[in-house]
């Protein structure tokens, strides 16, 4: 099914009425929801199967109504009353991925955001690409086994919540993986984690100017990553081998941060580098993104990842971040996403920040 409709036609049905925050129930919605209800916008939650029984327990964040769907890959059949409903789609991590990142591009719905970043960050070749380009310092990559000098991380292309992951202390520490599809070995980066939460609005004419617009740092949190996270009970990871059990990075949760005040300059320096590229490779970023790195012990931040949509580690941040809050009080990302549409509809720019 190929995108019918022209970005113009998209649109217009959203000429003089307020924005219906549309977004599948999981991941960040509730926060999505509340943000959106903050801000006076009316909201869609689309339920997969049926709504989620504890949504009833969150009075403040539960969508105005709900359309049920059987399976993600359903929701494209959504998409004529969806914008007849006047909605924009607001893309999260299980959304996207569950739905598949090209099924996502062709949604025939307004979406926020420049949907043309999702192929860039879906792909970790493309996505290198982009942020290197950018001068941003990312793990090395080791073309083969042989050229290993040091820790390793394999990763499986796809693989999901890090459960293809293989560590390798050494290059004969390699020799025992034997490979069960395309891969790509990374540099082990030994440091700090931090997942940076930014918001790039091109509406923007004040703070921290990047582009035509500005930068904003809304949070941080670290994930809390079943079972490598529990590592330290055991000693090494050998332990864990030795017990039968496979290192995994399966995200359960998520911790706040703050970063050492000091390290905010080069962290805004990487996060304005990114949307800069961005502007140049595909027209841009709009709205929430990610920077996921690891701060070693010389001070280096070194991306493994980007995320360019809300990431569920916002959702630590429902009332405001220590970041977000010396912005605007009570600022969340999803209250953010909502007051970017409120502004773009207000000044005539709906077209710049939806795709
Ligand atoms: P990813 O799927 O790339 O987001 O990685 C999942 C998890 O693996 C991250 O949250 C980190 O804990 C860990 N990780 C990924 N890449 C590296 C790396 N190059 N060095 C150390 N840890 C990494």
């Amino acid at each position: 099914m190929g995108i019918a409709l022209s970005n113009a036609e998209r649109l217009a049905p959203l000429e003089g009425r307020r924005p219906t925050v549309t977004t599948v129930c999981s991941h960040s919605s509730l926060q999505i929801f509340h943000g959106a209800r903050t801000e006076g916008l009316p909201t869609i939650g689309i339920a997969i199967g049926k709504p989620p029984r504890f949504y009833d327990a969150f009075p403040r964040a539960r969508p105005d109504r709900f359309l049920t769907v059987e399976r993600h890959r359903n929701v494209p059949a959504l998409a004529e009353s969806l914008r007849a409903a006047g909605a924009v789609l607001i893309p999260h991590g299980s959304f996207v991925e569950y739905l598949g990142a090209e099924e996502f591009a062709r949604i025939d719905v307004p979406v926020f955001g420049n949907r043309a970043v999702l192929g860039w960050e879906s792909d970790r070749r493309k996505e290198r690409t982009w942020l290197e380009s950018a001068g941003v310092e990312m793990p090395k990559r080791y073309e083969e086994a042989a050229e290993v000098d040091g820790p390793v991380i394999v990763k499986y292309y796809g693989a999901k919540g890090g459960k293809g992951f293989f560590l390798a202390k050494n290059r004969e520490a390699l020799a025992d993986f034997r490979p069960t599809g395309p891969y790509v070995i990374q540099e082990y980066v030994l440091g700090t984690r931090y997942y940076v939460h930014f918001f790039y609005s091109p509406l923007s004419d004040r703070g921290y100017r990047v582009g035509h617009g500005s930068l904003e740092l809304l949070g941080m949190d670290r994930r809390d990553e079943a079972n490598i996270d529990e590592l330290y009970k055991l000693g090494a990871q050998e332990e864990l081998l030795k017990a039968g059990i496979r290192p995994t990075f399966v995200v359960t949760g998520n911790v706040p941060v703050v970063l050492r005040e000091s390290l905010l300059e080069k962290t805004f320096e990487v996060g304005a580098r990114i949307v800069e590229r961005s502007i140049e490779l595909f027209g841009g970023m709009v709205g929430p993104f990610c920077v996921e790195g690891i701060m070693t012990e010389d001070l280096t931040f070194k991306v493994f990842e980007i995320s360019t949509r809300i990431v569920a580690g916002t959702n630590l941040y429902v009332s405001g971040s220590p970041y977000s809050d010396m912005i605007e009080p009570g600022l969340s990302t999803g209250r953010r996403i909502a007051q970017e549409l409120v502004r773009a509809q207000a000044q005539g720019r709906l077209a710049e920040v939806l795709s």
